[in-house]
């Protein structure tokens, strides 16, 4: 049985990994807070990627740039003219849609077309359009057999069906507007003025902000091409309709490298090693390869500056979506900053003696749904000495606590001090947790539910020869060892 968002959901709640943002409020659409467990795995998952992309290459140096840019930039890069998603407004329920995310079916009884069915983008689409088809059928009072619906994408519909197709809010054909563009990006003012010339947007990518620093990069660390340059930090999109939890909402977390390779070096090889390399890193923090698939994009489907785009796109319980992109981006940005700047941002290849703007490979990934991957790979349920049990079986470098320290006894002053003493000691190397209250197996159970990897525990022995019992999270064995065994444990299960 696989995961469903009810079960991380509440466990993201029960927790305290995610919370709805301003919730004593009433929180606010596509906005969510992360509470003192989700801050730590999205700690992880941001250091693991620092770590692989950047300390642990010499061809990858990182940036951290302002979240507020100069308005020229994402005028430059196209985002303040083309940064939209079609946007359709049922008339009657004031609700929004992405026209992309509607899908609609003639329903077809005996040969003969008797209405429309619309329904919103997702894994159980098809079950609910055979529902609201049969409704409608009973509700004309017609005999006959329904033919098999084919949806359809609402985009593609001819305006003349666009006015049949009823609002899945309302089931009223006719309901919804014409699609129009609406632009994603969060507008607000810099400086004291509020006119046109004050306006300014909160990036709704981080990519940007790479592409505008490449010359100053250059300047100051002089790498050879090819290299890259790795940047994370939040992003913002007003999405029309925000929804799936983390996996679209309006402010999230980017980790993005632009690869910057020369205008005749071999792309396309350099593209699939990045996805090769993207889809690895995925695996190695214990996303589950089945759940993981890649999905090239059509020419057709590609920007026009753009050569190639592949998704790293994962099984999540609302079905297949997109995780990362990899896309080959040619040299659309620098030679789009070089024109609106009037700067050059050309590179002088010192063994050719060309000048040339350089062409790139992008790697972008949501931290936020990286996130959500984790929880949903790791999600399980066991029984242990006959009593179920909820487990997250995180790897342990994603866990956002590696270890907690039980005292077996708590009216024991001597068992407490020690156990005391061994917390401090780790603390200092890990976010390890203490816990002294309830019988031995609830406190276990507690820590396999947060996915925290293993748990030690101080007892009379401890006392005599100082050993600790260490349990392992997924096969609760345990084993005594030293303090110093302990931490060669754990230290390998993190660098596994
Ligand atoms: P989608 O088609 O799902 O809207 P996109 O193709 O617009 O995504 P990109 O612009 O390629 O996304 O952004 C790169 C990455 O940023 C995505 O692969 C995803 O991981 C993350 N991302 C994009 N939009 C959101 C969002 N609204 N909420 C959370 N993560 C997002």
């Amino acid at each position: 049985m696989g995961v469903s968002m009810d079960d991380i959901l509440s466990l993201c709640r029960r927790r305290g990994f995610i919370f709805p943002s301003s919730e004593i409020y009433g929180g606010l659409a596509g906005f969510y807070d992360y509470g003192p467990l989700g801050c730590e795995l999205k700690k992880n998952i941001r250091d693991a990627w620092w770590q692989d992309m950047v300390h642990r290459r010499d061809d990858v140096v990182g940036i951290d740039g302002s979240i507020i840019m100069h308005p020229s930039v994402l005028k430059a890069s196209g985002h303040v003219d083309g940064f939209s998603d079609p946007m359709v407004d049922c008339r009657e329920s004031k609700m929004r849609y992405r026209a992309d995310q509607l899908f609609y079916a003639p329903v077809v009884v005996e040969g003969q077309v008797i209405g429309y069915v619309c329904v919103l983008e997702d894994a159980s689409m098809e079950a609910a359009a055979l529902e609201a088809a049969q409704r409608l059928k009973s509700k004309l009072s017609i005999r006959g057999e329904l033919q098999p619906l084919h949806l359809e994408c609402y985009m593609d519909a001819p305006e003349a069906v666009q006015r049949l197709i009823p609002s899945p809010a309302t089931g009223t054909p006719g309901a919804l507007t014409p699609p129009r563009a609406f632009n994603l990006m969060f507008a607000t003012h810099v400086g004291a003025v509020s006119d046109d010339a004050s306006i300014a947007y909160l990036r709704p990518e981080t990519a940007q902000g790479i592409f505008v620093n490449f010359k100053n990069i250059l300047d100051t660390v002089h790498r050879k091409l090819p290299f890259g340059v790795a940047q994370i930090g939040r992003a913002f999109r007003n999405e029309i309709t925000p929804r799936n939890f983390i996996f679209r909402s309006r402010e999230f977390e980017q980790m993005e490298l632009e690869y910057f390779i020369g205008p005749d070096a071999d792309w396309e090889s350099f593209h699939r090693q990045w996805v090769e390399e993207r889809l690895r890193w995925h695996q190695s923090i214990g996303i589950r390869p089945e759940l993981l698939s890649l999905q090239v994009h059509g020419k057709e489907k590609l920007a026009h500056y753009s050569k190639a785009c592949t998704d790293i796109t994962f099984h999540y319980p609302f079905g297949w979506q997109e995780l990362e992109g990899i896309a080959a981006r040619g040299n659309f940005d620098l030679t789009r900053h070089q024109e609106e700047s009037g700067k050059s941002l050309e590179y002088f290849d010192e063994e050719t003696r060309q000048k040339y703007i350089p062409h790139v490979i992008e790697p972008s990934v949501g931290v936020d749904r990286v996130l959500l991957a984790v929880l949903c790979s790791a999600y399980d349920r066991d029984e242990i000495g006959g009593e179920e049990r909820t487990v997250l079986r995180l790897h342990p470098r994603m866990a956002p606590v590696k270890m907690a320290i039980l005292p077996l006894v708590k009216n024991k002053p001597e068992v407490v001090h020690m156990a005391q003493g061994i917390h401090k000691q780790l603390m200092k190397h890990w976010n390890v947790a203490y816990d002294a209250t309830g019988a031995i197996g609830r406190r276990y159970r507690r820590m396999d539910e947060i996915g925290t990897p293993f748990a030690i525990t101080v007892d009379f022995e401890s006392l005599e020869n100082g050993t600790v019992t260490l349990r392992e999270r997924d096969s609760t064995q345990q084993r005594r060892m030293d303090i110093g065994e302990v931490m060669a444990c754990v230290t390998d299960a993190i660098n596994s």
